[in-house]
């Protein structure tokens, strides 16, 4: 294989809702056929992130149970999460792991976990209640549709320099309010959407695999990478 790229899977014993999983299996899929020799690891609670051996970071959705545990560990990971986000590292973030790089989420029963802040959002509670269903989303930039399904208590609003996945067509996304669905930040995807999102949405893994590429090897010919087909959205 011309290339090679490292998956961090960050928490992937405890973050693996509707398997989330599957997202970096698709990983592998589509990168060898860019030529792309994709390999993963998980690291978990008291195990450090080095953001030097990593070229992607893939972390799924959870429970409430299982993102206090990791709210209190990924503190200890959060300076070097923050430093491979501002450096370019690629990111695919789902659900509660979306929510655990922002400021903070609120819980179903009130409590307060602490995110790392690495983006600018937070999340609240709703009251009682559940975003459960299909979704469906534009992105405005690229004009790509994207298909999903939501099931979240927490409610997401955006903040300084985070743009969103897309816009909401059909279901709650964010929070049900403005119409927004998931963030981009730099080379972060974060999305609500399961299922697993880039089993559904290839042309996300793609935008994934060629951003991680660009960034390990600025001055290869990418051409041919590029121009591995996607399947449409489904
Ligand atoms: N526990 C979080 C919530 O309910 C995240 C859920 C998830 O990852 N599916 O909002």
């Amino acid at each position: 294989m011309a290339y090679s790229l490292r998956v961090c899977h960050l928490y992937g014993d405890l973050m693996n809702t509707y398997g989330d999983l599957g997202n970096i299996l698709v990983l592998k899929y589509l990168a060898r056929q860019m030529g792309v020799d994709l390999t993963s690891e998980v690291v978990s609670l008291d195990q450090e992130f080095d953001p030097d051996q990593f070229d992607i970071v893939v972390f799924g959705g959870g429970q409430d149970f299982e993102q206090s545990i990791i709210s209190k560990d990924i503190q200890h990971k959060k300076q070097a999460l923050t430093s491979f986000i501002e450096d370019g590292g690629s990111v695919v973030a789902i659900c509660g792991g979306y929510q655990l790089l922002g400021h903070y989420y609120i819980g179903a029963n009130g409590e307060k976990l602490m995110g790392i802040g690495a983006l600018d959002h937070h999340t609240d509670k709703q009251k009682d209640h559940r975003f459960i269903g299909n979704v469906v989303i534009q992105n405005e930039e690229t004009g790509e549709k994207y298909h999903g399904f939501e099931n979240h208590q927490g409610i997401t609003f955006l903040g300084k320099g985070e743009r969103p996945l897309g816009k909401v067509l059909e279901g709650h996304g964010n929070n049900g309010q403005d119409h927004t669905e998931g963030a981009i930040y730099k080379n972060v995807y974060c999305t609500y959407f399961h299922g697993p999102i880039l089993a559904r949405n290839n042309q996300i893994a793609k935008h994934v695999l060629l951003n991680a590429l660009r960034r390990k090897y600025p001055d290869a010919d990418l051409s041919q990478a590029e121009k591995v087909p996607v399947g449409s959205t489904f």
